[in-house]
């Protein structure tokens, strides 16, 4: 870890003791059993990290529901000054905190970087939005009357978030949950423990500096067993979940079941269109970053590319072309295009879809393979694969999170690109590649893209932070960041007053006494 510069950047986070002290302070309570952080780049122990206990979880809750008292009186714009201290920190700690994300996730240092850059949009977004969390006003139908609305902070948001964005999810989520007044209890991946404890740190000391309650901010550590406290729980009226559409589905069904709020960001199966009138340069590389950018494990990875019959062959031959310059190793070295899976599991689930779609009548047009050998001692290191492949083929419809790219072909007219591209479960993001104008605007009508995120001349990955993010069908529906993400954090309330004498009911009802 030391030639990575990686026990630096721990120190640098205050994380060089994480082994040998409790995990208390910072206002993390975890107690419970440990759960060691492997890194997928070299293989070796990050640290261990104690998970959060029931009786730990109780006062967490008590914690964050005291500081709600607080916080939530707060003027909003008081509060967006708080988040713009918090944004000081992360810009003062993004090479550390980049280089921990990059380490313990495997995505390259900078895609890590860029990782943090986001955290960094979304707080400058949410300071903005301090003064901006808008209610509309309407004219009422009685005279002497007004009606407007108003919105309030929700209570306690809790977050779940995956192991691809280890430190984003989380300020997607609570830059804005702040600034709205709400306290947030944060659930990360078990995967990247590290991370988790890095941000909580970092957001700790901040508003114990500005003498607030460090409950605005709250980690609970573990698996989905630590994860289901929360769903479960009445206390916090809004869960954030982000991972597998597995997940979402038990975890949707959890908070419906206590008619809680949730916000779900899962699965994608994300396809580029490319028509006749492509850019083929830009159609490659828009689709090969797409494919296997960290290492496929985005949630808007390009899995599939749907490629007219007319330029399937050019396409094809670029874009196999493009993966024999791949450079596959240490996501620290910035020569390196691709790091490595995040785990053995995921190594396995790799080599499954590869097993499976040549059994289902695919046709593997770039060998995959797992990586051995010095530098690749972690054994996550597995080479990004390209098969050409039919749309309905089962794997294919799956969401794989591994770096494999699935090629088909599309006849005639556009509509038949569509319906491929539609012809999944899940609905995130969607591209297409083209230079025709009634294309590219029949991609985005009504009878275009199902997806939550629809592109055009730029590939499925890289959302900005200013835009609503998330996904239609399977995807779960929820959308953060930004446009007007932020409603859902609050709760909106209707408010009628009348300035008159009388008493007018509406409707015209007429009810004397
Ligand atoms: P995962 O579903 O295995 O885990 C995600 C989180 O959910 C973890 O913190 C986990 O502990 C927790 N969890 C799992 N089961 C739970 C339960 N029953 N109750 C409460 N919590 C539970 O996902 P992963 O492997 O970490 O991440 C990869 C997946 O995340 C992919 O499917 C990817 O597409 C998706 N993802 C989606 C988005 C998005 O914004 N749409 C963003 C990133 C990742």
């Amino acid at each position: 870890a030391e030639k990575f510069g990686i026990d630096e950047a721990l120190k640098e986070l205050g994380l060089q003791d994480i082994n040998n002290g409790t995990s208390t302070g910072k206002n993390w309570f975890s107690s419970g059993e440990e759960i060691a952080s492997y890194s997928p780049v070299d293989g070796a122990l990050i640290g261990k990290v104690k998970t959060t206990t029931k009786e730990d979880y109780e006062k967490v809750i008590s914690t964050a529901s005291e500081a709600f008292k607080t916080w939530r009186k707060m003027p909003s714009p008081q509060r967006g000054e708080i988040v713009r201290k918090f944004n000081d920190e992360l810009r003062r700690l993004k090479e550390p905190l980049g280089k921990l994300v990059s380490y313990e996730m495997g995505k390259s240092y900078q895609e890590g970087l860029g990782e943090v850059q986001e955290m960094i949009d979304i707080c400058d977004f949410a300071v903005g939005l301090s003064r901006q969390l808008h209610g509309l006003t309407m004219h009422s139908e009685r005279p002497g009357h007004r009606m407007y609305e108003q919105y309030h902070p929700l209570g306690i948001v809790g977050v779940i978030s995956a192991f691809n964005f280890p430190v984003a999810v989380w300020s997607w989520n609570t830059a804005l949950a702040w600034v709205c007044g709400d306290v947030c209890v944060w659930k990360g991946s078990e995967k990247t423990p590290m991370t988790s404890v890095a941000c909580q740190n970092i957001a700790a000391k901040v508003f114990s500096e500005n003498g607030l309650p460090e409950g605005i901010s709250c980690l609970i550590t573990g698996d989905y067993k630590v994860g289901e406290m929360m769903t479960k729980d009445e206390r916090v009226p809004l869960i954030s979940a982000t991972g597998s559409i597995r997940m979402g589905k038990i975890v949707a069904q959890a908070v419906a079941a206590r008619l809680g709020k949730s916000l779900l960001e899962l699965g994608g199966n994300n396809a580029i269109i490319v028509t006749p009138d492509a850019n083929i340069k830009n159609t490659v590389i828009g689709a090969v970053f797409g494919a296997v950018g960290t290492c496929g494990q985005r949630c808007t990875s390009t899995r599939r590319l749907i490629v007219h019959e007319d330029v399937y062959d050019k396409v094809k031959e670029a874009i196999v072309d493009a993966y024999k310059q791949l450079r596959i190793g240490n996501p620290l070295d910035e020569n390196n295009h691709v790091g490595p899976l995040i785990d053995k599991d995921a190594v396995k689930n790799y080599q499954a879809a590869l097993d499976k779609v040549v059994e289902e009548g695919g046709k593997i047009l770039v060998e995959g393979g797992v990586l051995e050998g010095e530098g690749f001692e972690s054994g996550c290191y597995v080479k990004p694969a390209i098969a050409e492949a039919q749309n309905h083929f089962e794997i294919v419809q799956h969401e794989t999170f591994a770096p494999v790219l699935y090629l088909m072909k599309y006849s005639g007219d556009l509509e038949n690109a569509l319906e491929l591209q539609n012809g999944v479960k899940q609905g995130l993001s969607s591209a297409i590649m083209t230079n025709n104008l009634r294309e590219a605007e029949r991609f985005l009508s009504v009878e275009g893209s199902d997806c939550g995120i629809a592109n055009v001349n730029i590939g499925t990955s890289g959302a900005e932070i200013g835009g609503a993010f998330g996904g239609e069908k399977e995807t779960g529906g929820g959308r953060e960041s930004g446009s007007d993400a932020w409603k859902i954090y609050m709760r909106r309330q209707t408010n009628t007053i009348n300035y008159t004498t009388e008493l007018p009911l509406a409707q015209g009802i007429k009810f004397d006494l």
